[in-house]
């Protein structure tokens, strides 16, 4: 799991209930658009894999629904493909993320100014912050120079 063990302890404290070897298999709604619950399946740890790891496994026949109104996927981060097929003339990298000028953080489109996550990756506030002044001051340098 990988999260800080303070942050597993707080989450308990706070009525976090971990289904841990289980796997979501489908949505299950009322018929009229609204959620009603999780089709989630168990799993077991099988033989290890040729890292070392353990690979979860499906337990055949252990399927059960898990009553749900609200569903916050959070499966790891990485860029929206949206930003490629929306916006032409903005170049990103192989992994989709913003192609920036690591001092005007400038990117390949005309007064468009990239930074953070989008840019880095996964990665710290600090950082975020750091390119956000850097945009801030791309950004007055691109207005006051006029070629726009
Ligand atoms: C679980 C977790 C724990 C973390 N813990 C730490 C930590 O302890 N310390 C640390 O330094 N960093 C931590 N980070 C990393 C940190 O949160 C990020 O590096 C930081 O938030 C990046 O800032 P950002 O402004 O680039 O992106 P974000 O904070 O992700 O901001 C992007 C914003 O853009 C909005 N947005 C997206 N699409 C659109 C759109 N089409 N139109 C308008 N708005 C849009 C989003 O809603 C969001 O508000 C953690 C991250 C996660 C996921």
């Amino acid at each position: 799991m990988p999260a800080r063990l303070e942050e597993v302890k707080h989450a308990k404290q706070e009525g976090i209930e971990f289904q841990v070897l289980t796997a979501p298999v489908e949505f299950l709604s009322d018929g009229k658009g609204w959620l009603t619950g999780a089709r989630c399946i168990k799993m077991e740890l099988g033989e290890p894999d040729a890292s070392g790891r353990r690979r979860p496994v499906e337990i055949k026949g252990s399927e059960f629904d898990l009553p749900l109104s609200v569903a916050v996927i959070a499966i790891g981060t990485s860029a929206n493909p949206i930003v490629q097929s929306t916006t032409p003339g903005l170049n990103t990298n192989k992994k989709g993320y913003i192609e920036a000028d690591a001092t005007s953080q400038r990117t390949s489109r005309k007064g468009v100014f990239a930074g953070g996550d989008i840019v880095t990756g996964s990665a710290t506030v600090i950082l975020a912050m750091g390119a956000g002044r850097r945009a801030a001051k791309g950004i007055h340098d691109y207005l006051t120079a006029g070629d726009w």
